[in-house]
């Protein structure tokens, strides 16, 4: 079940602000993804407030993702830390008094998250094994170059 990451925004009138402190996981914020896959411990901290007619919220983020290596395939780690975020909600479009901020929250992580990862800081060791034949396929490349002979064709055609 999804936590009610809610701010009452009756409550922030007259310059008051309120903490925010939630542990989370991904099926909280809906972070499900065939790529990324998040850690449980999504934490969040922070305050919201009224800043003239907007509500803000300022958060630090930090989570842990993985995702498949680009070249092998194996998990790869990514820390995924928000520093002094900021969700901002004009208050004409919370007439509700009710700000439900899961999705703004997932769609910040989600841009701070690398959507490709190469396991071993980028130097994945199977790109040895994979590099050789991408050579090849650039020689291939260049021999079928070397062996056509139709360059001038198309001015040819066109001539007559
Ligand atoms: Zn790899």
């Amino acid at each position: 079940m999804s936590k009610d990451l809610v701010i009452y925004i009756e409550r922030l009138r007259e310059g008051e602000s309120t903490e925010i402190d939630e542990v989370l996981s991904a099926t909280d914020l809906e972070l499900e993804d065939d790529q990324l896959h998040f850690m449980p411990d999504i934490k969040l901290t922070g305050s919201a407030y009224i800043a003239e007619d907007h509500l803000v919220l300022n958060l630090d983020i930090s989570a842990n993702a993985s995702i498949a290596c680009n070249v092998c395939n194996a998990d790869v780690k990514i820390p995924i830390e928000l520093k002094n975020t900021y969700i901002t909600k004009d208050l004409s479009e919370l007439r509700s008094g009710v700000f439900r901020y899961v999705d703004d929250l997932r769609e910040s992580i989600l841009l701070e998250s690398p959507s490709f990862a190469e396991c071993n800081n980028g130097s994945c060791p199977e790109r040895t094994t994979i590099e050789p034949f991408l050579k090849k396929e650039d020689r291939k490349k260049e021999d079928s170059e070397v062996y056509f002979p139709f360059d001038d064709l198309d001015e040819k055609m066109e001539a007559k």
